[in-house]
């Protein structure tokens, strides 16, 4: 046999137990052929061959991404970005010259915007002194809260107040009027709307399909929103794309994008199950599962929201917020029928991913995974929660003995990577903090572990997280959540992949396997814990076919 593509005197690092290391790797058919010494592999080199010298950079399996928002991602990418930005000063130049750039938006949306990004709570009078005869507003890092010019709360209907779902809410002022700030989803939907993205926020937000077909422009728009996350992460070396909101619309397109060739990741889209829907809804996750199971695009597993998130204080806890009496928000679910669905899921066949926070919903969420157990008999269900900041102790042993994944962010910890410290004090009590963003506490219990961003939620830069999992620092006085380097590769290879019960197809470096690999533009094993996310990504190889070249690469 002759193979297609060679990637000789590299480090490779496989994830295969039985063959940790070896110098190149070898690609046939959009399969690993061999995997081994430079000799042994370049036997099968032949006129045909394309070979690339690695100058003994570091080769991983392609990256696994285990919890992103592909278009969402994608369509942020051209949205005014305000990620580090403090002051009124600083906020009005940019949208300013952002309006300037963009006369033909109907709305202006900004991200990345701090919590009390001008000192106390941001209000819609804040906001109509940066622009006040456009619709503008300006989206949390976390996407759970936005803040609304009056413009904006006047054309979606919500200046008044609007009656929302449970967790939901459109805050209001002392005057009776909408404040401007908008809690979780379903509350900043309409605004949301008016920059003409509804489409691509019904994933998220309601997990129905559009009203309306689209037409044939309005799907290529969409499309060039997913092609636009897609081309993100082939920079990033990412092979493999959980996108963790969805809709059969999400996957329609994806496979539209495929049939043109333009699929550059696996991607996984689930059933967006809202606490509102009948269970017979489940027929419609059913369908997506098996009408989308391939190697590059399936869907198969339900995503659920157990709460919101901790800095507006919608993350569902056990005991109070410190400083707020009575209040520890409440689970998205009812406990028992959320046991329910959980059932009913499980007995379908289709893996469980549910966002819990809280250690309010991260209990919920595990005896809801604990019943499907008990009334279908055990089976290999994968289920996992996605986060988990804070986790009661008693809870730890129950995640691992049910093989429940822990689905975390090495970026998210306050502290870690661009997180504010400040969230610590304002959202968990000093005796907890101990219990809050573990990693090595859950991995050493024996719990399943795979990383991932929450891209566009944080920068997508795996490097750049692979750092944070490696130079975190204790919380005061706690104990230390790091794990180790080879640990932190795999939860972002073949952990990501066992997560999606991918691991005969990707995540790992052997023979039969899909030929999806990363090279990095560096040593990471010599390189300072410190230095590792200022290094790029040389190439991007998804099924044989080499989606990303790094500039100055070959
Ligand atoms: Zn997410």
């Amino acid at each position: 046999m002759q193979a297609e593509l060679i990637i000789n005197g590299a480090q490779v690092l496989t994830m295969d137990e039985t063959r940790p290391r070896a110098e190149a790797v070898a690609i046939a058919g959009g399969r690993i052929v061999a995997v081994g010494s430079d000799a042994e592999v370049m036997a099968l080199a032949g006129p045909g061959t394309q070979v690339i010298d690695a100058g003994g950079r570091t080769l991983l399996p392609g990256f696994v991404e285990s919890h992103l928002h592909l278009g969402l991602g994608g369509l942020e990418l051209e949205q005014l970005q305000l990620g580090g930005m403090m002051g009124w000063g600083a906020v009005k130049a940019a949208f300013d010259g952002y309006a300037a750039a963009h006369p033909e938006m109907k709305g202006l949306f900004a991200q990345g915007t701090a919590y009390g990004v001008f000192g106390a709570d941001t209000t819609r009078q804040d906001l109509d002194r940066i622009i006040a005869d456009r619709p503008i507003a300006l989206m949390s890092p976390d996407h759970h809260t936005v803040w609304a010019n009056t413009m904006a709360l006047e054309q979606s209907g919500l200046l008044h107040g609007a009656a929302m779902p449970h967790g939901h809410q459109v805050v209001m002022a002392a005057d009776g009027t909408a404040s401007g700030e908008l809690r979780e989803f379903e509350a900043f939907g309409p605004v949301v709307d008016l920059a003409g993205n509804k489409r691509m926020n019904l994933g998220i937000a309601t997990g129905a399909e559009p009203a309306v077909p689209s037409t044939a422009a309005e799907r290529a728009a969409d499309k060039a929103h997913f092609r636009r996350g897609l081309a993100h992460c082939a920079r990033h070396g990412i092979t493999t794309a959980v996108s963790m909101d969805g809709n059969r619309y999400a996957l329609e397109l994806l496979a539209e994008i495929e049939a043109e060739g333009g699929l550059t990741a696996r991607c996984i889209v689930p059933f967006h199950m809202k606490p509102d829907m009948d269970m017979g809804e489940l027929d419609r996750a059913s369908a997506m599962a098996r009408d989308f199971g391939g190697e590059w695009l399936r869907s198969g597993f339900v995503k659920m929201f157990m709460d919101g998130v901790v800095d507006s204080r919608t993350a569902y806890m056990l005991q109070d917020y410190p400083g707020v009496p009575e209040h520890r928000s409440e689970p998205l679910f009812e406990p028992e029928r959320f046991k329910d669905i959980c059932a009913e899921v499980d007995r379908r066949g289709l893996q469980i991913a549910v966002h819990a926070i809280g250690d309010g919903a991260v209990r919920v969420t595990i005896d809801g995974y604990e019943a499907a157990r008990v009334r279908n008999g055990p089976r290999d269900s994968r289920h996992r929660i996605e986060h988990i900041e804070l986790i009661d102790r008693a809870d730890v042993p129950r995640l691992a003995a049910l093989g429940i994944t822990a689905s975390v962010q090495p970026s998210h910890p306050p502290g870690a990577m661009d997180f504010p410290m400040d969230t610590m004090d304002m959202v968990y009590h000093r005796e907890r903090w101990r219990d809050a963003y573990l990693t090595r506490t859950l991995v050493e219990a024996g719990a399943p572990l795979a990383f991932a961003s929450d891209w566009p939620v944080t920068d997508i830069d795996v490097m750049r997280s692979l750092q944070a999992s490696q130079t975190r620092a204790p919380y005061d006085g706690c104990q230390d959540e790091r794990v180790g380097l080879m640990d932190a590769l795999r939860a972002y290879t073949a952990g990501g992949a066992r997560a999606v019960h991918w691991e005969g197809l990707t995540g790992t470096l052997k023979p039969g396997l899909a030929g999806d690999l990363v090279l990095v533009d560096g040593d990471v094993e010599a390189t300072l814990a410190a230095d590792l996310g200022g290094l790029g990504i040389a190439l991007t190889v998804a099924g044989g076919r080499i989606t990303h070249r790094g500039a100055g690469f070959g």
